[in-house]
């Protein structure tokens, strides 16, 4: 049986094949039409990096609002906001925004890692167990920082 990559509930191949066909990663059919409703307002590079996330077990959300912006990918757990940035990112005053928002994040606890577009395209494997090392690490540092406790790793894993 298959399985929806966000929710995990068991799909039927015939949901499985469509969705493989027409999105890449198997989702049900109530996640298919959450896609398309945020497809319009995130990019292709944010949402396949997204799902080598999830497919790897990251408790990743994707364009998080937290009341004052929207953030590309959040783990919660680990305090990590991910951005993936195109070429925009490389101007002058986009550049300090984007430091700014590291900052005012930083403030709040979570540590911003910036993924180039490229990344994405020419290493994504590679760069989502990188990510899935950092996660592990980070959400074993902030849990031990608060409890005192020595934590076990998120669930998540490289293949
Ligand atoms: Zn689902």
């Amino acid at each position: 049986m298959e399985i929806c990559t966000e929710c995990n509930c068991k799909i039927t191949q015939g949901v499985f094949d469509f969705s493989i066909e027409n999105i890449g990663v198997p989702l049900c059919m109530p996640h298919q039409q959450w896609l398309a409703e945020i497809e319009e307002n995130t990019t292709a590079e944010n949402l396949t990096l997204y799902f080598a996330l999830k497919q790897r077990g990251v408790p990743a959300s994707i364009e998080h609002y937290d009341g004052h912006k929207h953030i590309d990918i959040v783990i919660h757990e680990a305090k990590v906001h991910i951005e993936v940035d195109g070429r925009q990112h490389f101007n002058h005053k986009q550049a300090l925004s984007d430091l700014k928002r590291t900052y005012y994040s930083f403030l709040e606890g979570y540590f911003t890692l910036r993924i180039p577009n490229t990344l994405v395209h020419e290493h994504l494997d590679e760069t989502a167990e990188y990510l899935v090392s950092f996660m592990n690490e980070s959400y074993k540092r902030v849990h031990e920082l608060y409890s005192g406790t020595t934590y076990r790793l998120l669930k998540c894993s490289t293949r």
